[in-house]
């Protein structure tokens, strides 16, 4: 597997969430709309069992709006769970969060007991800009209140409705190697931890198999059908200059170049799983 990346404090973390959890309503997951699964995380799903979800689908603008619908039906599908498309450019996101998380959770609420909402998500997710959206006026530090950590960001939603932020940080353990590759190619991994070429490569062979159209028209490839992965990258490094002297193609930097137009949404509206196909990649890990 490329992807080597298990930041710190795991355990502390995972313990301040299942206490943080204990008076909560409704957990929200963020996940990256390009690759819901892969940036979900299989441990707070079993630490927030049988707590109403609510799952948002961010960053939608960058991905693929035929496969984020068929992200939301899967997941509206299950037990106890909403979801919710969204990106940063969302202009009203605290009303659109407050009504889902009223309707998974209808016996909350009122000013005697607010509906208490916990907000989670791998780094990078867009966490913080949503956050940021919704609180301009009303951030509210909360002190010593009982079982909140001192300093822990809480976001009155409504008169009725407070959002907390994740204690610590909760990072998924990578299972299935297709997840680690979508990852890393979504920006989420830290560069030292991959290999960028394996990842890109990796992306390529989806491209291939999902989004000729667009892979051809960003780079004006003439006819990629049937080609590997590894001549595509070599057809777009020389394409786009990354040849070193001797006329040998810059791999590393064509690489590069391919995993920065994606991140950026410049290769098009591009999501790098279906739910059908996460559901054999999960099969195949477990099996091995
Ligand atoms: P956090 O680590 O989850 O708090 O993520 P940030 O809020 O810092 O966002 C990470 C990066 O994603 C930043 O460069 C944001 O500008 C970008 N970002 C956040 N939300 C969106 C979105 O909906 N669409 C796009 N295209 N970029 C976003």
């Amino acid at each position: 597997m490329a992807i080597q990346w298990f930041p710190g404090h795991m355990n502390k973390a995972r313990k301040d969430v299942t206490e943080r959890l204990k008076d909560i309503d409704v957990v929200i997951e963020m996940l990256d709309a390009r690759l819901p699964a892969s940036s979900a995380n299989p441990m707070l799903a079993r630490m927030a069992k049988g707590k109403p979800r609510l799952m948002i689908l961010n960053k939608q603008d960058l991905a693929d709006a035929a496969a984020t619908q068929q992200w939301l039906e899967w997941y509206r599908a299950k037990k106890n769970t909403q979801a919710l498309g969204m990106d940063a450019g969302e202009r009203a996101p605290a009303q659109k969060l407050v009504a889902a998380c009223r309707e998974l959770a209808p016996t909350r609420g009122g000013l005697e007991k607010p509906l208490r909402v916990l907000i989670c998500g791998i780094p990078n997710v867009g966490k913080s800009t949503l956050i940021n959206s919704m609180s301009s006026r009303k951030v509210a530090k909360t002190g010593n209140m009982p079982g909140v950590t001192k300093n822990e960001q809480r976001i009155i939603l409504a008169d009725d409705v407070e959002l907390f932020d994740t204690p610590g940080m909760l990072w998924p353990k990578i299972e299935v190697e297709e997840g680690g590759y979508n990852l890393a190619a979504s920006g989420a991994v830290g560069r030292n931890a991959m290999d960028e070429e394996e990842v890109t490569l990796e992306l390529l062979k989806y491209l291939i198999q999902h989004y000729v159209p667009e892979l051809s028209a960003r780079y004006k490839l003439d006819d990629i059908a049937g080609l590997q992965d590894w001549q595509v990258l070599e057809m777009i490094g020389r394409k786009r200059g990354a040849v070193q002297s001797g006329g040998k193609i810059n791999v590393q930097k064509a690489a590069e170049l391919v995993l920065t137009d994606f991140r950026d949404g410049n290769i098009g509206r591009i999501t790098l799983e279906r739910p059908e196909e996460w559901l054999a990649w999960e099969k195949r890990a477990k099996e091995l």
